[in-house]
């Protein structure tokens, strides 16, 4: 087998190698298990035993110190299925109806997903998998099964699995993982991104192996800026991987000189390196690795890992701790960026055919004030602490433009009426549809700044769907349309004395930040993995 053949989506830089953590959770045995009925009284004890025993796992997993509240609500929301009227009451009747505590629990969970399953709100629709969960850990406990847990993953493993939920990651000790492996999933998925957060190295949508060949493979090497996957290598195949790996170490060792340096080039321009994030976990890290502020803070995370959307008081203290941490270095949080293939609580999307071109980002923000003026009030409650800078993605025209400073006015209002203190932010937008390139003049006369979304451009312009693995030769942003593209917002932005920042993943190419910053880019946000390289980059153009 030629590897590169068979790759998967390059999913977080890096490459690993290690012993397999198979994370492939044993499916519900499907047969139909029947008592007599003088054992009835004594299954409906050992099924409350379970289920009792399942909830205080929760409680216990709840409590956990430094836990974040987002994963808490995640807990709350699984205990509560646990106490569920109707999934007790069900599992109890279909035990007094002779069926054993495993069939009254699995047939009782599965009749409550059902039902959930079949609602039109993508929110209560999601809520299945909980009831799924507990199901699974309930009707486990019963057959004396232990769960796999991401929980114990032993160090420097491989985690492989189909796909890892957010729940599933966050129970991880995420520095024992080396490397990520999924048979699903892309490079924007939720997994991919957290993986680049952490700078663990991932290739995930790696379709070419068979499960069961995946949960055989003892040893598996991965390299996440090509997509390459080698189960059980043979050992020349092992050294080469050692060595690449051996290589990457020393660059990064001779990278850390440059994390704290000032990246200027040569004849004197001085260029922002910022990183993206997106929750308050990452924090840390970003500011280890030397970035100078936040370029992107994107907000779909806080809405989307929550059972209900984050009122305006949880935003604010949010944002607050973000902009206290990067204190005086600017902070540029990203107004939700959300499209029908995210459910998020609270909001009922329609079915579409293209939700890349539905409706997403500012256009659902403006028809539903109810969720984005929280936002907005949020974000000039937390503007208090001077260095907030707020955009807008997925603009198309001025009038969206003008629509979000109307709101923003009217969110000032009332903040005022209320009594309550808030600040001034600038307001810049992201260039990433092709209408806001060619719109760049007029909308460079209504914001305070541009930045480049390359990942959603580069898609738009070369009309290339930029989760599809078949057409990721022309999903490139040094394609000449897109750079002529950004080369045309660089001009309008300096002709309208506005500067333009790039936050897209471009922005930490080496081989393309010089000829950003020849067009005029002063601020490039990335991973925070990548910092120190751009400076690098920067110092050397
Ligand atoms: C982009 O489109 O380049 C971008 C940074 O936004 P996202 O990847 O979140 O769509
Ligand atoms: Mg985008």
């Amino acid at each position: 087998m030629n590897p590169a053949e068979r790759r998967g989506v390059a999913a977080s830089e890096g490459t690993a190698m290690g012993v397999v953590f198979p994370f492939f959770p044993e499916p519900l045995p499907t047969a139909r298990e029947a008592i007599a009925p003088a054992q009835i009284e004594a299954e409906i004890a050992r099924f409350h035993a379970a289920l009792d025993a399942t909830a205080a796992n929760l409680v216990a997993s709840r409590d956990k110190p430094g836990l974040r509240p987002a994963d808490r609500e995640i807990i709350d929301a699984l205990l509560e299925v646990a106490r569920d009227p109707e999934f007790v009451g069900g599992a109890e009747e279909r035990i007094r109806g002779g069926v054993s505590a495993v069939t009254g629990a699995i047939e009782s969970g599965n009749a409550l997903a059902a039902q959930f399953e079949a609602l039109d709100d993508p929110y209560l629709k999601a809520r299945a998998e909980d009831v799924h969960g507990i199901t699974r850990n309930v009707a486990a406990t019963l057959l004396g099964r232990r769960e796999i847990s991401l929980a114990d993953v032993p160090p420097r493993a491989i985690l492989v699995a189909e796909e890892i939920s957010a729940w599933d990651f966050a129970k991880a000790p995420i520095k024992s993982i080396a490397g990520i492996l999924c048979t699903k999933g892309a490079a924007t998925s939720h997994v991919a991104i957290m993986a680049r957060a952490h700078g663990i190295p991932a290739v995930l949508g790696y379709h070419h192996a068979a499960a069961a060949d995946l949960k055989a493979a003892k040893m598996v090497a991965i390299d996440g800026a090509t997509g390459e996957v080698f189960l059980d290598p043979d050992p020349a195949t092992a050294e080469r991987i050692a060595d690449r790996i051996a290589a990457e170490r020393k660059v990064n060792e001779a990278l850390a000189a440059y994390r704290d340096v000032k990246p200027v080039t040569r004849d004197g321009r001085e260029i922002e390196v910022a990183a993206n994030l997106g929750s308050l976990s990452e924090i840390d890290g970003a500011l280890a690795a030397g970035a100078m502020g936040v370029g992107l803070f994107r907000t779909e995370l806080l809405f989307m890992e929550r059972k209900t959307t984050p009122s305006e008081d949880e935003q604010t203290v949010i944002y607050t701790e973000l902009a206290r941490a990067f204190a005086h270095r600017p902070v540029i949080v990203r107004t939700l960026d959300i499209g029908g293939d995210k459910p998020v609580a609270g909001v009922e999307f329609p079915h579409e055919d293209n939700p890349f071109l539905g409706w997403r980002g500012v256009r659902m923000c403006l028809d539903r004030p109810d969720i984005f003026k929280p936002q907005l009030k949020a974000l000039l409650r937390a503007a208090v602490v001077g260095n907030v800078k707020v955009m807008v993605p997925m603009v198309a025209t001025v009038d969206e433009v003008e629509a979000v400073k109307a709101l923003v006015a009217e969110c000032r209002a009332e903040l005022s009426a209320a009594g309550i203190a808030f600040g001034e932010f600038e307001l810049g937008i992201m260039v990433e549809t092709p209408a806001a390139v060619f719109a760049a003049d007029a909308l460079a006369k209504v914001v305070s700044f541009f930045s480049i979304g390359t990942n959603d451009l580069t898609q738009y312009v070369m009309a290339v769907d930029r989760l599809n693995p078949r057409v990721a030769s022309l999903n490139r942003t040094e394609q000449p349309a897109v750079m002529a593209a950004i080369a045309q917002v660089c001009r309008a932005a300096r002709e309208a004395g506005i500067w333009v920042g790039m936050c897209g993943e471009a922005a930490a190419r080496p081989d393309l930040i010089p000829r950003f910053v020849e067009m005029g880019i002063t601020e490039l946000s990335m991973s925070p993995a990548s910092i120190a390289r751009a400076k690098k980059t920067v110092l050397e153009i």
